[in-house]
């Protein structure tokens, strides 16, 4: 794979950046990795690992000279980082970003990128429940999608090189329009996290089962639950806050739905689960057959660093 991109700067050190840093190494897509994080604790421990190729003392210093600026941190801290690097940004660069909502992202960053910089928000479908700059690996994106998200008007070529740089890290690129972004992602990611919080908190609350037991037996399901509702939590604050309307229609509908399977349990229609079980059971079996999963009871396990 060739170089896409002479310097990038990725702003904001955690599982994403590490990942991506890892990635770009693996497959040789940039002459220099730049980072930056906003502790001195996580600045230290990029150094002591190696993450990134300089690891600077402010975003400014990260950006400056950056062909590809990498925005990696919450939702929510996304406008003031961007504020902050706009006066040093290079003409002709792109800015991108990785945060799992799009709309809000392209509200408070948008504003802040000068005439001359290309702005292509993106989305990596892919992560893990761990967080920090030592949690990345370079195989994170491997056969994971990513979704672009350009705003109107952006440079195609600005769009192709980024595709370029996505796909050279492993993943499968697709566009989406921002709104739609959302509420896919409202369905396939946010509202399964809500509700994992949601179950664990519950199992939290049981007396009557001991806290042994919960643990003890959680490979009946629970466990799933429970690695989900240990993902980092200021990042998941924020993809609520700023993702409210698509999640609250999506949580709409399934409490419409448990409400219909409730009555179905209390009425014992066994006909109407029966036919929901084989509805989703079919679903499950598309995203096998998609690859997005195998059928390996274990699966993600082995792969995710611990
Ligand atoms: P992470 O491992 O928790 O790392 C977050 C980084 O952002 C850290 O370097 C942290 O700095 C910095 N940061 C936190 N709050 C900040 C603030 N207020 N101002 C400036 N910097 C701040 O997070 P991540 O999992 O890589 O997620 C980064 C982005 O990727 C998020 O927008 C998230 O929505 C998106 N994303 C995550 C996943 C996932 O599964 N994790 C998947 C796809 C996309 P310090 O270390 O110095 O505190």
């Amino acid at each position: 794979m060739s170089r896409i991109y002479d310097r990038v700067a990725l702003i904001g050190l955690g599982l994403i950046a590490s990942s991506m840093f890892w990635a770009i190494k693996r497959a040789g897509l940039a002459g220099e990795v730049t980072g930056y994080a906003r502790s001195e604790a996580t600045r230290e421990t990029a150094r002591r690992i190696g993450l990134c190729d300089r690891v600077c003392d402010s975003a400014r210093e990260a950006v400056e000279g950056a062909d590809l600026v990498v925005l990696c941190v919450p939702v929510g801290a996304m406008g003031a980082v961007a504020e902050e690097i706009a006066p040093v940004l290079k003409p002709g660069a792109t800015v991108t970003d990785v945060g799992s909502v799009k709309r809000d992202v392209i509200q408070s960053v948008h504003p802040h990128i000068p005439p001359g910089v290309h702005f292509v928000p993106a989305h990596p479908l892919a992560g893990t429940e761990h967080s920090g700059p030592e949690s990345g690996f370079a195989e994170l994106f491997d056969n994971r999608w990513c979704l672009l998200v350009p705003v109107e008007g952006t440079d195609p070529d600005a769009v192709a090189r980024l595709r370029a740089l996505w796909e050279g890290m492993g993943s499968n690129v697709d566009e989406m329009e921002a709104d739609h972004h959302d509420l896919v992602l409202a369905v396939t990611s946010h509202t399964p996290h809500l509700i994992a919080y949601t179950m664990v908190g519950v199992a939290d609350d049981l007396r009557r089962v001991t806290d042994s037991e919960v643990i003890k037996y959680s490979a009946a399901g629970f466990r799933d639950f429970t690695r989900i509702a240990a993902s980092d939590p200021t990042m998941w604050r924020d993809v609520f806050l700023t993702n409210k309307d698509a999640t609250l229609e999506i949580l709409g509908r399934f409490t419409e739905e448990l409400f219909a399977l409730q009555r179905a349990i209390r009425t014992g229609n066994g006909e109407l689960l029966h036919d929901y079980f084989t509805r989703t059971r079919a679903i499950r079996r598309g995203i096998i057959d998609a690859g997005q999963d195998t059928d390996a009871p274990d699966f993600g396990r082995a792969k995710a660093k611990s």
